[in-house]
């Protein structure tokens, strides 16, 4: 089997491990390039570097795939973090900000990589079995991956920025007022939960000993019944 992520360009490297010698993948190793995303390009596709990753995330926000996921690409330095870790390289040269779209994309991948091989995104140690480690965490001696923010891209924060929640808000409000309008449905609205205050008021003065309308419940039961008939397809 050969797995590949959907939202990816492929540029195949030359230097990996044909399939899992030690089962499928259970950790996510993190690095930053501390390059241009060109360069790691070409060093990746040179088979005398001997390196590699599965993914590299740009500073614009696309992701790059090297090495199927069912293979064992070459980015930790260790066998065992390489043989049951997937590898993903974050553009960055030192100093630089994180722009928002990489952040993005990488906590995407991140959703789908957990979802596909069942890896748990927590932000774990060496010691763990499994989860979401740096590169320098795994007990290699390397600064990699600098302050790449790991836990934004696991948190769950990063499916939305601020911005576009606000804009998704926004055009649910529109097409739900659209709805409203384009159905008529206020008027009948307003005729419905009049019938039911009358109705549940004849209601109490039939008993022995009547309790207070509750109409709060009443206007919700309404608004209820309409929204159900208007989401019916
Ligand atoms: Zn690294």
């Amino acid at each position: 089997m050969s797995r590949v992520y959907p939202d990816s360009y492929s540029a195949p490297s030359p230097n990996f491990t044909s399939g899992r010698p030690w089962g499928p993948p259970r950790y996510i190793v993190e690095h930053w390039t501390v390059g241009s995303a060109h360069s790691v390009e070409v060093t990746f596709q040179n088979p005398d570097a001997k390196v590699s990753a599965h993914f590299m995330v740009t500073r614009e926000g696309y992701v790059v795939q090297f090495v199927e996921l069912d293979d064992t690409a070459w980015h930790s330095g260790t066998a065992g973090f390489n043989y049951l870790g997937i590898g993903i390289e974050h553009e960055h040269i030192p100093e630089q900000d994180w722009p928002e779209a990489q952040l993005r994309a990488s906590a995407a991948l991140h959703r789908w990589l957990a979802q596909e091989f069942g890896i748990p995104l927590i932000h774990v140690d060496a010691d763990a079995s499994a989860g979401v480690l740096g590169h320098r965490e795994t007990g290699y001696a390397t600064a990699c991956p600098g302050d790449l923010p790991i836990d934004r891209l696991i948190g769950g924060d990063m499916a939305f920025t601020k911005e576009q929640y606000a804009a998704e808000l926004e055009d649910f409000v529109k097409d739900t007022v659209r709805v409203i309008v384009q159905n008529e449905v206020l008027p009948p609205l307003a005729k419905d939960i009049e019938a039911r205050i009358a109705s549940a008021t004849a209601a109490q003065l039939h008993t022995h000993t009547p309790q207070p309308i509750d109409t709060a419940a009443i206007v919700a039961a309404a608004v209820k019944a309409v929204a159900d008939k208007l989401t019916k397809p």
